[in-house]
């Protein structure tokens, strides 16, 4: 019975959050790793995309990270489909976790920096009519758009 009992060592991974954490890698054939799980856990509870850099400074100390690990992981996740970059034009690139069946985009003010997401972007009208008319292409599986503008406030200024 005792044997039963969650241990230190894999405590981790025995919460509800931590189980779908393991579950979203598992089924995108990613080995359920710690650093894995803190990196999914931090893009996961984040409502905005974040840099490497945001994303290494919210990172628990574990022996295990460093910045070439933090990037490979990145890489998986996005090889897999798990996140994706968006360019908010910061000057760098965001990752953020793609939900299934969320379509959602992002407004950036292009003085403050802030970001709302918005939805119904449109693009499934877009995408047929552009593989309608298209000479070279058979199909579109992907969309990025990000809108720039100023926000309320910056607009005052
Ligand atoms: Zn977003
Ligand atoms: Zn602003
Ligand atoms: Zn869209």
């Amino acid at each position: 019975m005792l044997s039963n009992m969650p241990n230190s060592s894999s405590r981790a991974t025995t919460s509800p959050a931590m189980l779908e954490l393991a579950r979203m890698l598992a089924s995108c054939d990613l080995k359920v790793t710690r650093p894995r799980l803190a990196v999914l856990k931090i893009l996961k509870n984040s409502t905005t995309p974040l840099s490497v850099q945001e994303l290494a400074a919210a990172l628990p100390p574990l022996p295990t990270i460093n910045g070439v690990t933090i990037y490979r992981i990145l890489e998986s996740f996005t090889e897999r489909g798990l996140i994706r970059l968006v360019n908010l034009r910061h000057n760098h690139l965001d990752y953020e976790l793609v939900e299934r069946h969320d379509d959602h985009h992002h407004i950036v003010c292009t003085k403050c920096g802030l970001i709302e997401d918005f939805y119904g972007c449109g693009a499934s009208k877009l995408m047929s009519a552009a593989i309608k008319n298209s000479r070279h292409f058979a199909t579109v599986n992907e969309h990025s758009v990000e809108l720039f503008g100023l926000c309320k406030h910056c607009v005052k200024l």
